[in-house]
């Protein structure tokens, strides 16, 4: 068995404010009225995108595929509702530059009318490849933000053996509590998935590690895994952000995932809760993956709440019904403010990795007036990747990319608590999105030029073999003549 806490490790990390204490007090809101259109992106998940199956003007079932999953990493997506086919073209998507994806728009007929499903007795009975293959054919992908699709991670989970799985409920995040009331309100089907997952893993044993903020969480599931002896629940300290996989394995098992690794290649596999409620409905009723616990928040929330919403709703309906202020909000945020993206405006449909959505007042807002960097070393003590903040920014001033990629730039997983920290409001963080994104564009651009220049290689060397065997073709043509010729002459001499 696991030895738990044997070697405690939590490095950096902070104590940011919480801003959870209303939400999380709320039971989940689940009449939320359903849109009149719904705007699915065909991409919601890691991996290609999905491929569309239906056509403009088909009639379609709530629980319907509408897209299939394309290779090895993609999920399909499905009707969140009954209706009508409007539209699959480009629409702008939930992402702070807007900028279209393909998309397929649904208008809905008001009857919410469900395909037939696939309900199982005793999913237990089924082969664990089963338990994958219908977890992606459900188009579950992780719903702790990384939507990384299920099946494919279940897949390598029995692959290499995983002995242990954990489900992460540790929602580290300020404001975000859509996991908390989730594991308040359904505790017992989260452990079901849960128990699912081991079985479609082959892994005999899971821990479940929830913050220490979330007492009333912890005792509902504490209650409903006490009869499986093969799952734990753990509380685990708050502190910002004990939700990253590498820092939970280290804390929960004290192993450590090296860099490059995969966490499956050292033992471990880690889902969120949300993922495990999801298991559940699809394997025990053949339900899709159609909508999710949505937390709104922030300080521009005349009615702040967790609400059940199906994929494709526009932010602008979210925020009518949680009666937002448009005038007082000064930030839209997807997901948390720490590793959440900004978003342009609400004309911008939820999906899949849509745990939360802010209306952060000004006042919720940390200063812009950027001071001189007074060298206190703060950021170096908060990040839990171990980098140095203030050498990588300074590089990337100026533009130092290569020496800021030395440092460990790739390595950054953009969580915000350097900035947080920062007594001088430099937006560290900022520096290391832009810079971990011109990297990426800069190695695409190369990888182009690589593959013109392969690609102009290989068509020189065709057409100086084409230009050689023209040359040869020409010569015997040359020589033939002359033998011809030769053994015309020959004739005639000896006509003569
Ligand atoms: S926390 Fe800010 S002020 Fe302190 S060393 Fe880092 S960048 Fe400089
Ligand atoms: S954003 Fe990057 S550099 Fe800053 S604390 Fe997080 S991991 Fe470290």
């Amino acid at each position: 068995m696991l030895n738990f806490f044997k070697k405690p490790g939590f490095r950096g990390g902070v104590h940011a404010e919480e801003h959870k204490t209303v939400t999380a007090a709320l039971p989940i809101v689940s009449d939320f009225p359903l849109p009149k259109k719904l705007y699915i992106p065909l991409q919601q998940h890691v991996g290609k995108p999905a491929e569309p199956v239906i056509k403009v003007g088909e009639k379609v079932l709530k629980g319907q595929l509408l897209a299939y999953s394309q290779g090895l990493i993609s999920a399909p997506v499905h009707a969140p509702s009954s209706g009508v086919i409007l539209d699959v073209n480009d629409y702008p998507a939930p992402h702070p530059s807007a900028l279209p994806i393909r998309t397929i728009v649904l208008e809905t007929d008001g009857k919410d009318e469900w395909i037939a499903t696939q309900t199982v007795d005793d999913p237990f009975l089924l082969d664990p490849e089963e338990i994958s293959f219908r977890v992606g054919a459900a188009g579950i992908v992780g719903l702790g933000g990384a939507t990384f699709p299920t099946a494919v991670k279940l897949n390598m989970g029995r692959e290499n053996h995983v002995d242990t799985l954990i489900i992460n409920g540790s929602e580290c995040e300020p404001y975000l509590c859509c996991d908390d009331r989730l594991m308040q309100e359904h505790a017992e089907k989260i452990i079901d998935g849960v128990r699912l997952m081991l079985h479609g893993m082959r892994t005999e044993q899971a821990v479940v590690a929830i913050e220490d903020n979330k007492p009333l969480a912890f005792a509902a599931m504490q209650a409903a895994a006490e009869a499986h002896a093969s799952i734990k629940v753990i509380q685990i300290p708050t502190r910002y952000p004990m939700g990253w996989d590498r820092q939970l394995i280290r804390y929960v098992t004290g192993k450590e995932v090296p860099v490059g690794c995969r966490s499956s290649e050292i033992g471990v596999t880690i889902h969120n809760v949300g993922t495990a409620y999801a298991v559940h409905k699809a394997i025990r009723y053949g339900q899709p993956l159609l909508s999710r616990i949505v937390t709104v928040a922030g300080g521009a929330v005349k009615r702040p709440m967790n609400v059940e919403v199906p994929f494709g709703t526009l932010i602008s309906e979210l925020f009518s019904f949680c009666e937002v202020n448009a005038d007082e909000t000064a930030r839209i945020v997807m997901g948390g403010p720490m590793m959440g993206d900004s978003l342009p405006h609400t004309g911008l449909p939820t999906v899949k990795a849509t745990s939360g959505i802010l209306a952060l007042a000004q006042s919720e807002l940390k200063s812009s007036d950027e001071q001189p960097c007074i060298r206190c070393a703060s950021c170096v003590s908060v990040c839990p990747a171990g980098l140095r903040p203030l050498d990588m920014a300074n590089n990337i001033r100026i533009n130092q990319l290569d020496a800021a990629v030395d440092l460990g730039l790739k390595d950054c997983i953009s969580c915000g608590c350097c900035s947080y920290i920062c007594p001088s409001n430099i937006p560290l963080v900022q520096f290391f999105k832009y810079a971990s994104g011109e990297v990426v564009a800069r190695q695409q651009a190369q990888h182009k030029s690589e593959q013109t220049k392969r690609l102009m290689d290989a068509r020189n060397a065709r057409m100086e073999r084409i230009a050689q065997q023209q040359r040869e073709d020409e010569l015997a043509r040359i020589a033939a003549k002359a033998e011809r010729e030769r053994l015309k002459a020959e004739q005639q001499g000896a006509l003569v």
